[in-house]
């Protein structure tokens, strides 16, 4: 369960997000304290590591890109959300 992000100065829960890019901050909505960052969910466009780096997603090969998702048990789920959409893009376009 997720408990709801509170203030650590004044304790509320009374929270607001705003827009410090490129990040998100959270911030307090009682006391105006920043309370954290939050994660945004920009979907990655490259290969972050590996022989591979830099190459955007649609740029990889076939059997590397197959051989990632097969492989890469370890990757982060954004890494494996891309990959897999990047292979799910190629299978429905007409050959
Ligand atoms: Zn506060």
């Amino acid at each position: 369960m997720n408990s709801l992000p509170s203030c650590s100065h004044c304790f509320s829960s009374n929270t607001y997000t705003e827009p410090k890019p490129p990040h998100l901050g959270l911030y307090c909505g009682d006391c105006g304290k920043w309370i954290k960052w939050i994660a945004q969910n920009h979907p990655l466009e490259a290969m972050p590591f590996g022989k591979h780096k830099g190459t955007p997603f649609n740029k990889l090969s076939d059997e590397y890109l197959i051989w990632c998702i097969q492989n890469l048990s370890h990757v982060s789920d954004k890494l494996r959300l891309a990959l897999k959409t990047e292979h799910e893009k190629r299978k429905a376009r007409p050959q």
